[in-house]
């Protein structure tokens, strides 16, 4: 509570905030972004956004994403508070040191693996999202959910619930996505913009890397990934990657699922995993230098396939037992 009373009094002293998520950001991400801006906004609050990477073409039907700018739309030398939503560690935004010097950081975010990065640190590892978390801020402020912002804040619910399914979804999930329901948020369009709205060659691109499955440790591991070639034979890209993991993991007796992909330069791979039952991928991608949730994790590495590959599998074997 102190971190959000130190939270609202920084934005109220605040001559320019700056809204950002994550690198390679997610549907909680940019939502608790874009729900931030539209209420602060509305409450005359000198406010902007900005990002390492673009908005992902999924949540683009959402009002204000086009302002997320990557090119600076605004003078950073107005910028005295900085706002990281969503994002476990400093290093996830992708931005140089400089940019934080001389300005109050404050971060708000639901990640178990925090690092508490922030000289504010509005940390609860029991909300369902970011988002969760930035609706409460805006109540707590007095500031309005328009509808643009109940929608943003619907797509967080949404995806970091993974669709209201993963063991984060409580009662008090489904009573807040009513009342953004009733705000504004429609499920069925949102749903549709999310999860079908997708590409040919996205669908393509799923049907090579469902090629790729390997089932490891008698089933308990499934393990899948997609490379450039596939990229290009399929004229998909990497947006195109979201939830094909959940399609492993999907598999009767998996309790770990893998996914591997390029990462954003030439010597990199993203690794995501997602659990099932109790095996917690939070710890093992901690393990491994990245961050997440118990069902829901990644970890950025440097290295060829075949290294990390192997890297990663002597981790799995070892929380696998
Ligand atoms: P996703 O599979 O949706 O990309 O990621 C699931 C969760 O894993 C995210 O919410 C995030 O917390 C975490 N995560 C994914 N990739 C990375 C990464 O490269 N580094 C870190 N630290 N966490 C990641
Ligand atoms: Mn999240």
């Amino acid at each position: 509570m102190i971190d959000m009373q130190q939270l609202m009094a920084a934005i109220r002293d605040s001559r320019g905030i700056l809204l950002t998520t994550h690198c390679n950001p997610d549907g909680d991400g940019i939502g608790s972004q874009l729900a931030l801006y539209h209420a602060l906004r509305a409450g005359n609050f000198p406010v902007y956004m900005h990002n390492r990477d673009a908005v992902p073409r999924i949540y683009r039907f959402l009002e204000g994403s086009e302002l997320v700018g990557q090119g600076l739309a605004f003078d950073v030398a107005d910028i005295d508070l900085i706002i990281s939503l969503d994002a476990g560690s400093r290093g996830r935004l992708g931005f140089a040191d400089s940019l934080f010097a001389g300005r109050t950081l404050a971060v708000v975010d639901h990640h178990v693996s925090n690092t508490r990065f922030g000289d504010i640190n509005l940390i609860d590892v029991s909300a369902c999202s970011t988002g969760a978390m930035a609706y409460e801020l805006i109540r707590a402020m007095g500031l309005p959910v328009s509808k643009a912002a109940a929608c943003a804040l619907y797509v967080t619910l949404l995806t970091d619930t993974s669709s209201f399914r993963n063991v984060s979804t409580t009662p008090e999930v489904h009573e807040l996505a009513a009342e953004l329901v009733r705000a504004g948020a429609e499920p069925w369009p949102i749903a549709r913009a999310v999860y079908e709205d997708r590409s040919p060659a996205c669908f393509r691109l799923q049907v090579r890397c469902m090629q790729t499955l390997e089932l490891l440790h008698d089933g308990r591991v499934a393990w899948v990934h997609v490379d450039n070639d596939m990229y290009q034979e399929t004229g998909s890209d990497g947006e195109d990657t979201e939830g094909l993991i959940d399609l492993a993991r999907a598999i009767s007796g998996v309790l770990v699922a893998v996914f591997m992909r390029p990462g954003d330069d030439k010597h990199s791979w993203k690794v995501t995993f997602r659990g099932k039952f109790d095996v917690d991928v939070g710890e093992l991608a901690v393990s491994l230098g990245g961050g997440g949730h118990r069902h829901a994790a990644g970890v950025t590495m440097q290295g060829d396939y075949h290294t990390i590959y192997n890297k990663v599998e002597q981790a799995v074997a070892a929380v696998i037992g």
